[in-house]
């Protein structure tokens, strides 16, 4: 795969930069255990990549709880309010986030969730945060009027930077393959740091793929390479 030089880096936030997935399922099989039911592995497989609504009717479906799927998404809530603050970052995003900062290389978060989700889950990380030049938040942005793998999200992040990057200008690490499809869609090369789980199939169009963050090299992209 022959790299092209970027000036611009657009990150999704969970299980890209945050370590949210394992939260998710601490989550729902808190809410499963209430009503004696056992959230499997199985499961949990056949949920990735979809949306918390489509989840929350699976599992519901699936495990035959006495609950409808809002008063099952209803619990997952209020166990966020308490899990949300202590999720981790993912190896190798603070070093990375840190050193296109320090290098002056412009970047924005592109994530699905919205700020109240954001801010809950950052609250650790604000500093973090406060390196990007902006936030887009999809779920409570007006602009990005469809979800990944549409790919708007990164096209209105790319446009408010303010000398307005060209798409193949613009590098997006992604963990999801909605989110791979949608930097493909926005004619963006996209590395992809995907949950190990996940069929390799489904990571083709990716422009690079990496087991963690750590082994990411910038220089490979026309980007400012670490010091050590
Ligand atoms: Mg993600």
């Amino acid at each position: 795969m022959q790299y092209k030089n970027v000036t611009h880096v657009l990150f999704d936030l969970d299980g890209l930069l945050l370590d949210s997935e394992i939260l998710y399922t601490e989550t729902f099989t808190t809410v499963c255990a209430k009503y004696g039911k056992t959230f499997t592995w199985e499961i949990k497989a056949s949920l990735l990549g979809f949306q918390g609504h489509e989840c929350a009717e699976k599992i519901v479906k699936e495990l035959d709880l006495p609950i409808t799927k809002d008063e099952f998404q209803k619990e997952c809530c209020e166990l966020y309010e308490v899990l949300f603050p202590n999720v981790q970052l993912m190896p190798g995003a603070r070093r990375l986030v840190e050193h296109l900062y320090k290098k002056g290389v412009p970047i924005a978060l592109a994530t699905s969730s919205n700020k109240d989700s954001v801010d809950k889950k950052m609250k650790n990380h604000s500093d973090l945060l406060g390196m990007f030049h902006h936030l887009t938040m999809g779920s409570s942005d007006p602009e990005v009027t469809k979800g990944k793998p549409d790919p708007a999200i990164f096209l209105v992040c790319a446009s408010r930077f303010p000398d307005k990057p060209k798409p193949e200008d613009c590098l997006v690490f992604e963990d999801a393959v909605n989110g791979i499809k949608a930097a493909n869609a926005a004619n963006m090369q996209v590395v992809a740091v995907p949950d190990p789980r996940i069929d390799p199939e489904q990571l083709k169009t990716a422009t690079l793929v990496l087991e963690s963050l750590d082994q990411f090299k910038p220089e490979l992209f026309g980007l400012p390479a670490f010091d050590n």
